[in-house]
């Protein structure tokens, strides 16, 4: 059986050259007699992997000395607890703006330890649109504003950087990091769990502005300290080697094929074929999420007729598209298109998407 395109929403498709590089390397990394799975993270063969990765993201990036990277366990639902615990007092207001499932779960997991203030939430209008900035009801005094940058689920994303005065600008990037430049400059922290857009599971990439360690937070095991992460290099215990080191081949290929500049103009042409193609099915599919605030990396849709789901879904699967079954949230189809999956595969499905419409439409 030969590749399939992948449009799973992550853990998602790796370029098929990472992959071969990783298999390659399986058995007995560069030398050292065994694969670098198999070796310590304190031997001078991870810690190599480990630097050079994280330089790699740096430039990437373009992430200013200023601040942190940290390469974390936990998922990004284990730093949305985090944050609250390393950067807001007991009790201190935070800000939230909810636009889809994320910024729900990341008000969940912040919860028990801070006031939380919606300053701003879609919800009502069912997740389809980002609410104006000037409705924000930001506090006085928060420890910070939360965002979601990209709501994997539902497909609304932040094309702009919210211009907020209050306090440091917090972001979820899980599902749209390294999508397109980046002012990292305005956030106070960017976090993202690796399976959308960089790579494999297993690993968590936190950018923090290395001024808010100066914050005392709220009482916490060390292991749960972000400035001693940063100050162990993100060792205080063994590290995810495995997840690390292939996030690594992620960066180098993302790198090689142009950097992020380039991934920008990529995604701009997928994202706009798939979704020229379901406006243009004269209601045939849909997308209901407002135009400005759609998706470049999740893309759900609708088939008018539901009853056409399952053999919607059948078809494209032999016809080496898959994973395109929608949220269980939301129902209908999902394609997520992030970097690593080729214009082929948008062009693929985009025809696909066509040829079945002129079978059943
Ligand atoms: C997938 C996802 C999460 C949850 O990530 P975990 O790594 O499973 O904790 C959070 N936020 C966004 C935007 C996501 O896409």
């Amino acid at each position: 059986m030969s590749r399939a395109f992948n449009f799973s929403p992550g853990p998602a498709t790796l370029p098929e050259p990472v992959l071969r590089q990783a298999q390659a390397e399986m058995l007995e990394w560069n030398g050292v007699g065994a694969s670098i799975v198999e070796v310590s993270h304190r031997g001078p063969e991870f810690i190599e992997v480990a630097r050079q990765a994280e330089a790699d993201l740096r430039t990437l990036m373009s992430i200013p000395d200023d601040y942190a990277v940290l390469f974390l366990q936990g998922g990004a639902t284990a730093q949305q607890a985090l944050m609250a615990l390393n950067f807001a007092a007991p009790g201190q207001t935070v800000d939230y703006v909810v636009t889809g499932h994320w910024g729900k779960t990341a008000i969940k997991q912040a919860r028990p330890y801070v006031d939380v203030n919606i300053a701003a939430d879609s919800e009502a209008g069912g997740f389809r649109d980002i609410p104006a900035r000037d409705d924000w009801r930001l506090s006085k005094d928060a420890a910070y504003v939360h965002y979601t940058a990209n709501e994997t689920i539902h497909g609304v994303e932040f094309r702009d950087i919210p211009q907020v005065d209050n306090a440091p600008l917090f972001a979820d990037f899980s599902s749209s990091i390294a999508a397109e430049p980046l002012d990292v400059s305005r956030f106070g922290m960017i976090y993202a769990g690796a399976q959308k857009n960089l790579g494999p599971v297993g690993v968590t990439v936190v950018i923090v502005r290395r001024d808010l360690f100066e914050r005392a937070g709220q009482p916490r095991a060390d292991i749960f300290n972000y400035q001693s992460h940063a100050n162990g290099d993100s060792m205080l215990n063994t590290p995810p080697t495995w997840n690390w080191y292939l996030a690594g081949l992620m960066f180098k290929w993302m790198l090689a094929e142009g950097g992020v500049t380039e991934f920008a103009r990529r995604n701009a042409r997928k994202a706009a074929l798939l979704y020229d193609t379901i406006d243009g099915s004269g209601g045939f599919y849909r997308n209901e999420v407002a135009h400005a605030a759609r998706s470049r990396m999740n893309v759900p849709f609708f088939l008018r007729d539901a009853a056409l789901d399952a053999a919607f879904l059948k078809e494209a699967g032999t016809a080496g598209l898959i994973s395109l079954k929608g949220h269980r949230v939301l129902g209908g189809m999902r394609a997520s298109i992030y970097n690593a999956m080729p214009e082929e595969g948008v062009q693929a499905l985009a025809s696909f998407m066509r040829d079945f419409q002129s079978r059943y439409g």
